[in-house]
């Protein structure tokens, strides 16, 4: 199966700042979305630290033989680590944290849970959208706080997509202006990734635009 993506950040128009991060893999293995927290320069740190530390970890153990929702949380706590790490040296910067949200591709994967509660909007994290998926489990999610001494909540699941589901990850800047009906709509409707991004981020933005928004989009095609 072919898998296409897209992403997009943008500041909103009320924020001065953007906080989000996101990082697209250029050989679609993994994807991430980080909506940091802390300050002008402690969201943007924590948020950045976050995706490069997951990105390195999976990146650099991709070939070896950890089970997949293994690797996916060590990544998430080596990016915990990397956010502590920076705190301990840069103590303005103290109560950084951020959100994240990840995406791994695997085949021949055993499925892990069906439990979507890992939407957790509490810890006002990125959102997932599949469409009628159905076969080939292989896929992980993750979402978590980051930049806490107790890391207590990874949650993982395994997903099943087919030909012409599409994938969303994103920061609440588009949640909190677009339904996930509106969103879907987006989705569905749209051929590209990139025209899919950037026309739910203009949306969330006609919206009012009050946080910062990011977006990943990922297409799966037979
Ligand atoms: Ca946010």
């Amino acid at each position: 199966m072919q898998r296409f993506f897209a992403g997009l950040t943008d500041p909103g128009l009320l924020r001065t700042s953007n906080q989000d991060a996101y990082y697209l893999d250029d050989l679609g293995r993994f994807f991430v979305v980080a909506d940091g927290m802390g300050g002008l320069t402690g969201g943007q740190e924590a948020s950045r630290l976050a995706t490069e530390a997951i990105y390195q970890y999976l990146d650099t153990h991709w070939e070896s033989s950890e089970a997949p929702d293994v690797m996916l949380r060590k990544a998430f706590i080596a990016a915990n680590d990397a956010i502590l790490k920076d705190q301990y040296h840069h103590p303005a910067r103290a109560d950084m944290g951020t959100t994240a949200v990840a995406v791994m591709f695997r085949e021949h994967d055993d499925q892990l849970s069906t439990d979507h509660t890992w939407v957790a909007k509490a810890i006002e994290v990125g959102e997932l959208t599949v469409d009628e998926s159905k076969h080939h489990p292989w896929r992980h999610v993750l979402s978590q706080c980051l930049g806490r001494e107790d890391l207590n909540r990874i949650d993982i699941q395994t997903l099943d997509v087919s030909g012409g589901d599409r994938l969303l990850l994103c920061s609440d800047g588009l949640t909190e202006e677009l339904s996930d009906p509106l969103i879907a709509t987006h989705l569905k409707s749209i051929r590209s990734c990139p025209t899919a991004a950037e026309s739910l981020v203009d949306a969330a933005k006609q919206r009012g635009g009050r946080d910062n928004i990011t977006v990943v989009v990922i297409a799966f095609q037979n």
